[in-house]
């Protein structure tokens, strides 16, 4: 018998993770790896942020806060709600963790029982199901295919639909795809809803502020008639480059909200002081950088999606937001290739041609693999041409 629970063996750990720490051992055994696995910024955090953070320490803001976050924090989540989603919340609407992944694992623990579906659009983010098995739920994964955008349409949504539905996942921009819903589509799929009153929706917001081309972010919270049962995820991570720091919020439901405190006050108590207080300044300083940074973000986007276009075999949608491309590998794999499948894929480009990026299968569809452009031009380039001649190898 083994000493891990039952608990435990229903979830994987991350994929994501998993390559990035391969590649890593590669590059630590001299290899010259490139590594487009990774979903992070490669931008620093702002230095008026890290100034708020020093400042803290200073101040003795070093002892334990709320449990889910400072008033100062709240509050200044509760301004960005107002200021750019026109989204008014109270402070006790509001609830900070320690990441946005956090804050989904305590709103999962805090809402679901024994067999609760979920219905997670795919490709997902990894951690999705792996958080609604941990909580007891069940998954319900319906696949969005690149003709599609990779976009649940109001019809997959409708059949999805059953009495065990508590929840629906919605991230827009979406990681791994960059695909962002308009508002109109949203407002279709919320149509959908409107019929269904028991049904909370989670919009995933983590890459609100990285979307191209004057596209409109829109979210779900902002139809009227399905407010009262959305929890709104976002956090600092992405935005502002504070991965490291896990800072994330959700604004919804106050009866969700007190659920989530009572699982975090059990576990991790408050985030850190210190990150809490450079949030603040996040949220309430400058916001300049964020435009030119998704400018450049921009920049890097038109280069790999053209660059992949250009390889036989390689197909790749153009997305609206975040730092993900996924392609369509699926013409390289079969007999002909000895490609048995993505995951295969991509194995041996990363033992051959030393680039690190990560199966489709991770995200819950085949025949794809994602790559992070979150790099420099540099490396995007000398990745795109290994990339090319790997592919031209086969
Ligand atoms: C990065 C990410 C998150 C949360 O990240 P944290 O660092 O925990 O705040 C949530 N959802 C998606 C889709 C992400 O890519």
């Amino acid at each position: 018998m083994s000493i891990v629970s039952n608990t435990l063996k229903r979830i994987k750990p991350s994929p994501t993770i998993a390559v990035t720490s391969k590649a890593r051992e590669m590059r630590a055994a001299g290899r010259d790896v490139i590594g487009l696995g990774a979903g992070e910024p490669d931008f620093d955090t702002p230095d008026n942020i890290k100034e708020a953070a020093i400042e803290a320490i200073k101040k003795g803001d070093t002892k334990y806060t709320a449990v889910d976050g400072t008033p100062a924090l709240k509050k200044a989540i509760q301004e960005k709600f107002q200021r750019e989603n026109n989204l008014s919340y109270n402070l006790d609407q509001i609830s900070v963790g320690t990441g946005g992944k956090q804050v989904l694992y305590n709103a999962f623990m805090a809402t679901i029982n024994k067999g609760d579906e979920v219905i997670i659009p795919a490709p997902y983010w990894v951690s999705y199901p792996d958080i609604i098995l941990l909580a007891g739920g069940k998954p319900k994964i319906i696949k969005c295919e690149e003709k599609e955008n990779f976009k649940l349409t109001p019809k997959k949504l409708q059949k999805a639909l059953s009495k065990k539905t508590k929840w629906i996942i919605l991230n827009s921009p979406s990681n791994p795809t960059g695909a962002a819903y308009t508002k109109k589509e949203i407002e279709d799929l919320a149509e959908i809803l409107k019929k269904h009153k028991k049904v909370y929706i989670l919009s995933d917001d983590i890459y609100e502020h990285i979307t191209y081309d004057s596209f409109n972010f829109f979210t779900i919270a902002q139809i009227p008639h399905l407010k009262d049962r959305t929890l709104t995820m976002n956090g600092v991570s992405k935005s502002y480059s504070m991965t490291g720091w896990r800072i994330g919020y959700a604004a919804g439901p106050k009866e969700i909200i007190k659920a989530m405190a009572k699982i975090q006050s059990q576990s991790t108590s408050n985030p850190t002081s210190i990150s809490q207080a450079a949030a603040v300044e996040a949220l309430n300083g400058t916001q300049d950088f964020i435009k030119e940074r998704a400018d450049s973000f921009k920049q890097r986007r038109n280069f790999v999606v053209e660059s992949l276009n250009n390889i036989k075999g390689i197909n790749c949608l153009n997305p609206e937001g975040a730092f993900y491309v996924f392609p369509n590998c699926k013409k390289l794999i079969g007999k002909k290739t000895k490609i048995k499948d993505d995951t295969d894929f991509v194995e041996k480009l990363l033992e051959k041609s030393e680039v690190a990026v990560v199966p489709g299968s991770a995200f819950g569809l085949q025949g794809h693999f994602r790559i992070s452009y979150a790099t420099s031009m540099e490396n995007l380039e000398k990745a795109i041409s290994r990339i090319k001649k790997f592919c031209e190898s086969l």
